[in-house]
């Protein structure tokens, strides 16, 4: 999944989306790889932000999503040992993407806006896509 995520230029690829029904996710933010087994969220902040998300699962469409911009994450990692890591920012947000697909719903359902590849490139969007 890793290799997958890398040669898609993917910021995250959850389980569900190469057809295995895991609650699993692997994410590749700031040259850091992570993975993420059983994954749960906790601690949200209030503080909020909306931020441009595309997907690897929904090609050309993009789409303006708010989400709490803090979080913690509990998880297994791929050693299968526990992990707690408070997170921010981009990794935040590719966390709270990620386990939208292990739950099975897509970012396109909670966009307040969505763009097509081409009104995305005229508002100066990147290409990175989980
Ligand atoms: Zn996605």
């Amino acid at each position: 999944m890793i290799a997958t995520m890398k040669d898609a230029k993917g910021l995250g690829l959850a389980a569900p989306q190469v057809g295995k029904s895991l609650r699993l996710f692997t994410a590749d933010v700031e040259d850091k790889v992570y993975v993420f087994i059983n994954p749960e969220i906790k601690d949200l902040s209030k503080d909020k932000s909306s931020f441009e998300e595309g997907c690897l699962s929904v090609q050309k469409i993009w789409g303006s999503v708010i989400r709490p911009k803090k979080l913690t994450i509990k998880a297994l990692d791929e050693n299968g040992k526990p992990v707690k890591i408070r997170a921010k920012g981009l990794l935040a947000r590719v966390i709270q993407h990620e386990v939208d697909h292990v739950n099975g719903a897509l970012f396109i359902d909670k966009a307040e806006e969505l763009f097509t590849a081409e009104n995305a490139e005229n508002a100066g969007n990147n290409e990175k896509r989980k």
